[in-house]
């Protein structure tokens, strides 16, 4: 591999979709020849952070040396037996054995997947080409479900295609950021930071959540909205903004549909009218739509509090109708940006691991594109099926009734983290053959499997990731992985060909895995890799749309010059470039979308509402910084929020175990009095779950009910009794 000048080796931080460059220091362990890395440290030179990490990033080394790894595969004789260590070769044949009989008994959609926004490009691409173009099912499902789904159906939805228009340069040019339903400076550091120099350079930060946060700590203007309202909150604004006069008439007319019906739809959302629906004061709303009105650049931020609703992909069609209507978008400074979780998750969306998705965000649904992808794969015309399912709720509640028989998981920890996690539970019990894939031994998930293979941490691999703004950084395998763990990519391509299927799946290399994927070519969407290659990825990272191997590495703003070439900042005769957007009219559409309440609310048997989340030195279920002394130390256990007048009614004082019980499950916490929270809410991290202590997993509570577009279910919003144990 490649090293860097001071001799380390150029990666990405294997967490959260920032992205972040890191250098990882790798010794060769004398005693046994073995490469280990030994230090990580910010890559000045990564255009995600030039030179920045979190603690999550800077103790990866830690991580990669932390005890537990599988060294061989798992395999368990029956159910409630022992696992027994099982050599891979042997462990490969039985998964590839038992899911052709599946197959073979049952029909394709008796298998189901469950992958993840961790695994690489290559893994990610391979395993939907397995499910959908050799299994024929399309029972593949992902963690993105959990995370980012409503942000991509509403993308998809305003703008023609998922993704961010922009790039995190617009961080660097805005005058005004609106944070909503996003704890950035926890769950998205380094890129608060950037955001965080900007605003100490004068621009305007508004936050709106639920519950302060550290982000709401840093904001110039706080709005701590009642839970669930944001749709209310983002039609209000539009309504000031356009009695405001600061709506771009031209852009409107030029580049967008659907505007005619929004006036009287806005007429509903007067800023009294909003402010009794959110709970906001009236003039925090005016202030809100006065500075993003005047801004000459804005950009808009969001995470889990817009996507993670029954509404959720409503959300992001009335932020981008903000942007809209200002003409803020596709310019230097000014877009809606969401933060992916995951350090892949753009990445196996772009692969199409999600519902009818097939790779270079096409669809089953359209007849070219499942045209193009069926001779990509040499699969006869017709192999690609058109019934798509129903998210991750729906796949593990068909598990459960008995319709899956067998579910493959890779790189993730469904039993932790999928709300009202007991369908989860009941699904891989029911099922008959449970694999999962995985890199230490101890998962809550991987208690449920019947075969757990080995797979390679990130930096023991080559692959390569692609973050929040459409960067590919190349990951290189340059330590070496315990006993007989394998690359994720390898572990599908290797029971791909056992299961029948080697025509399609004998790769020598990653790097092989990825020059077949970037043929998926998507000149509609700009998704376009013909002009990277390992090569280049070794030197240094580039970003999407690339077409050509000697253009531009950052490709910052997309849908410019006719949709035609999105590279080209100018047309040949010097005029403004015109955006073309991949709706079928070329115009992005606004969409009226009126409020609506949570599916759950608290009533006289569920007074409270819960709000879930994550805090800044732990990472989703803990199954890597749980094992990492530093990160324990800083974020050492699980709590629940309360207020403290909640707490005088209740009798709890800190510290105090409280039961947070719903209709569908309880955990019991130790309470954390705060007026972060609000009165009647309270609040809890989702990182701790059964293998640190019983009742602790706050996903047995949370609720399932899912947006009916893009499937993703409300963890935000759930009604629950708090009592005193
Ligand atoms: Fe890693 Fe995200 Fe922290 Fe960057 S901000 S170091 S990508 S966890």
């Amino acid at each position: 591999a490649a090293g860097s000048k001071d001799g380390g080796v150029r990666t990405v931080c294997s967490y959260c979709g920032v992205g972040c460059g890191i250098v990882l220091d790798v010794v060769r362990d004398p005693a046994d020849g073995r490469r280990r890395a030994v230090r990580a440290t910010g890559d000045r030179a990564h255009p995600a952070n030039a030179g920045r990490l979190c603690t999550k990033g800077a103790t990866s080394a830690d991580m990669m040396a932390a005890p537990g790894r599988l060294a061989t595969a798992l395999v368990r004789a029956g159910r409630g037996a022992e696992p027994s260590e099982r050599d891979v070769d042997a462990a490969v044949t039985e998964v590839a054995g038992r899911l052709r009989a599946i197959l073979d008994a049952h029909g394709p959609d008796a298998l189901s997947f469950y992958v993840s926004g961790q695994m690489s490009l290559e893994a990610q691409y391979l395993a939907n080409k397995l499910a959908k173009g050799f299994v024929r099912t399309n029972g593949i499902e992902s963690n993105s479900r959990l995370c980012m789904a409503s942000a991509g159906s509403g993308y998809k939805l305003s703008l023609g295609a998922d993704g961010p228009p922009g790039s995190y340069e617009d961080l660097d040019r805005a005058d005004v950021f609106l944070v909503i339903g996003s704890n950035m400076a926890d769950c998205h550091p380094v890129l608060f930071l950037r955001m965080m120099d900007r605003v100490k350079a004068g621009a305007k930060l508004i936050v709106v959540d639920p519950r302060r946060t550290a982000t709401a700590d840093k904001a110039d203007l706080f709005l701590q909205i009642r839970p669930g309202t944001d749709l209310a909150l983002l039609n209000g604004l539009l309504h000031l903004l356009v009695a405001g006069g600061h709506t771009d008439e031209e852009f409107i007319a030029e580049f967008t549909e659907g505007w005619a019906e929004l006036p009287a739809f806005l007429a509903q959302y007067p800023p009294e009218r909003v402010a009794g629906l959110t709970g906001l004061p009236e003039s925090g709303i005016r202030q809100a739509a006065r500075w993003i009105g005047e801004a000459g650049e804005w950009t808009s931020c969001w995470t889990m509090g817009l996507n993670q609703s029954t509404h959720g992909t409503w959300n992001t069609n009335a932020l981008v109708n903000l942007h809209l209507a200002t003409g803020a978008l596709c310019r230097p400074g000014s877009g809606p940006l969401s933060l992916t979780g995951q350090p892949n998750a753009m990445g196996g969306r772009e692969m199409g691991y999600l519902g009818p998705g097939l790779p270079g965000q096409r669809s089953v649904l359209v007849d070219a594109e499942r045209a193009y992808v069926e001779r990509l794969w040499g699969i006869p015309e017709g192999s690609l099926r058109t019934e798509v399912g129903r998210g991750t709720v729906d796949m593990f509640e068909r598990m459960a009734a008995g319709e899956i028989k067998a579910c493959w998981i890779i790189c993730t920890n469904p039993v932790a983290s999928v709300a009202n996690r007991r369908t989860v539970i009941a699904g891989l019990e029911a099922a008959e053959l449970v694999v999962t894939q995985d890199v230490f031994a101890r998962t809550e998930t991987n208690a449920y499997a019947d075969v757990v293979l080995p797979a390679t941490l990130w930096a023991e691999a080559d692959g390569v990731m692609v973050n929040s703004e459409r960067d590919l950084t190349l990951v290189q395998g340059v330590v070496d992985p315990p006993g007989q763990a394998l690359p994720d990519w390898r572990l599908i391509a290797r029971v791909a060909c056992e299961m029948g299927f080697a025509e399609a799946f004998t790769y020598t290399s990653a790097e092989e895995v990825f020059d077949e994927l970037k043929q998926a070519w998507n000149p509609a969407t700009g998704w376009d890799l013909r002009g990277v290659d390992y090569g280049r990825l070794r030197d240094r990272p580039v970003q999407w749309p690339a077409p050509t191997a000697d253009g531009p590495d950052r490709n910052p703003v997309r849908y410019l010059n006719d949709g035609v070439s999105q590279t080209l900042l100018e047309r040949p005769d010097g005029s403004r470039p015109r955006l073309v957007f991949p709706t079928p009219s070329g115009r992005a559409r606004f969409f009226a979308r009126p409020h609506l309440p949570p599916a759950e609310l608290p009533d006289d048997d569920y007074p409270f509402v819960l709000n879930t989340g994550r805090l800044p030195h732990q990472w989703h279920t803990m199954t890597k910084t749980g094992k990492v002394a530093k990160l324990n130390r800083l974020d050492p256990g699980p709590f629940v929020e309360v207020h403290p007048e909640d707490a005088t009614a209740l009798g709890v004082g800190e510290g105090d175990h409280l039961e947070v019980a719903s209709r569908r499950g309880r955990a019991v916490l130790p309470a954390r009095v705060t007026d972060r929270v609000l009165p009647g809410t309270c609040f809890a991290p989702f990182h701790w779950n059964d293998l640190f202590g019983e009742y602790l997993g706050v996903n047995a509570v949370t609720n399932d009910a899912v947006d009916p577009v893009s499937f993703q279910p409300e963890f935000k919003v759930c009604a629950v009794t708090l009592t005193r144990t």
